[in-house]
């Protein structure tokens, strides 16, 4: 693998680097997971599409850049480096729009992707039931064919963004009785605000609302509304988890930023005397290089041809484990100051640490728990014997 950048990436860099030292709100935005937030942060992915770098691997007609993968990973490194927001469209750019590219047809991708680029349309991914979480395949919400479209019925939890977002995308048992649970599926996009949706936030341990279960009563969906093949939901929900575990939703420049700031931490406060810590701090700046060497080799197998499958399941785990690690040394370092929230007027980096901290918990839980991938890692990278179930 060639590691050297060619000069326009490095121009790419330049760029992304110039209009973010020039557009990036001084303060931090109030928090996405708040109304206020939220509607700040839509705000954001205003200013970014005015710019094209919402999404800077699409191609230019749908609001891209026609930007590779390698330049998505240099964009991120800046981003994250910038200090610029936490992104409310995460779950549309990172997940629906590459489904959609693979298994959307060219009337969808037209229609779907310029609003979520502009912020417009943000989208929420309703995948989970309350028996439904590890074990996807058991879902009971059902889409029932009707004139023109289908009828969605059941009950979805733990969407994130869901109280404020406009969209979702999610899987439905639309053939039931067959012989294995994951046929017989299927993967449709609905309105969050259609008759028939009931959406009731979920309290978060940090208090804030954005946490939402969706009950559906009824809920008409268009044929046009379909991605891929009605009953073949779980082919196209499995390219939509190996971008969710592999590189998109976590891309290194989130690790490698946090990493240096840890450092420069230690650097104006720490014991040098406390080498504990010290060896903390330097196990977190070497995870996070490492992380982002493994996504380097990732773009290249990429641009080569393949695909995240079941490798991206190892990423999951490193990076989510890194990552409380990484606040874990951070509060560690700041001591008991370090555990102020955001709201508090003496909390140290406007309480990120904290934050962050406790979102890096929820890391091995989402986007399929570690546990799960540690399965899939035994069973399809090593070949091991199915474990019991
Ligand atoms: C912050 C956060 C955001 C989320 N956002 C979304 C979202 O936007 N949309 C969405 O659809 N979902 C979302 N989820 C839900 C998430 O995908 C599920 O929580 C996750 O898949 C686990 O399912 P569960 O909570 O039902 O736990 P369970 O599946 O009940 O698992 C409970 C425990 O048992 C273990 N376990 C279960 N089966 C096995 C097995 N076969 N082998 C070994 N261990 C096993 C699990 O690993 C876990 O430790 C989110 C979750 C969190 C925490």
């Amino acid at each position: 693998m060639d590691l050297e950048l060619t000069a326009a990436d490095e121009e790419f860099r330049r760029e992304a680097r110039d209009w973010l030292a020039a557009h990036v709100p001084a303060e931090p935005l109030p928090s996405l997971e708040t109304a206020e937030g939220f509607a700040a942060h839509r705000a954001w992915e205003r200013e970014l599409h005015g710019g094209r770098w919402s999404a800077v691997t699409w191609p230019e007609e749908y609001g891209g850049r026609g930007a590779s993968v390698l330049q998505w990973l240099l964009f991120e490194e800046e981003y994250h480096a910038a200090r610029a927001p936490g992104r409310v469209s995460q779950n549309g750019v990172s997940l629906l729009a590459p489904t959609l590219f693979e298994h959307g047809t060219d009337e969808q991708v037209a229609r779907v992707l310029p609003p979520m680029a502009r912020g417009e349309t943000v989208w929420a991914q309703a995948w989970s039931e309350p028996g439904a979480g590890s074990d996807l395949a058991a879902l009971r919400s059902a889409a029932v064919r009707a004139d023109g479209g289908w009828l969605l019925r059941g009950h979805k939890t733990w969407s994130s963004r869901a109280a404020f977002a406009d969209r979702a995308f999610g899987l439905f048992r639309s053939h039931p009785g067959g012989d294995r649970p994951h046929h017989g599926l299927t993967y449709l996009m609905f309105d969050l605000a259609a008759p028939g949706v009931t959406v009731r936030p979920i309290g978060r341990l940090d208090g804030k609302p954005a946490f939402a279960e969706l009950f559906l009563e009824d809920v008409f969906v268009p044929d046009a509304d379909v991605i891929g093949e009605p009953g073949q939901g779980w082919r196209v929900a499995m390219s939509t988890a190996g971008n969710e575990r592999g590189l998109t939703l976590r891309s290194p420049g989130r690790f490698t930023a946090a990493a240096d700031r840890l450092a420069a931490l230690w650097r104006a406060g720490a014991d040098p005397a406390d080498t504990a810590l010290r060896d903390r701090v330097a196990d977190a700046l070497i995870g996070a290089r490492a992380y982002q060497l493994s996504a380097y080799a990732g773009v290249a197998r990429l641009t080569e041809g393949g695909t995240p499958g079941a490798a991206a399941s190892l990423t999951k785990i490193f990076w989510s484990e890194l990552d409380i690690a990484l606040h874990e040394t951070a509060l560690d370092l700041l001591g008991p100051h370090g555990e102020l929230a955001d709201a508090a007027p003496e909390a140290p980096d406007h309480g990120g640490w904290a934050d962050g901290w406790i979102f890096a918990l929820a890391g091995p839980v989402y986007a399929g728990t570690n546990e799960i991938q540690r399965d899939i890692i035994a069973e399809r990278l090593l070949g091991l014997p199915k474990g019991r179930r």
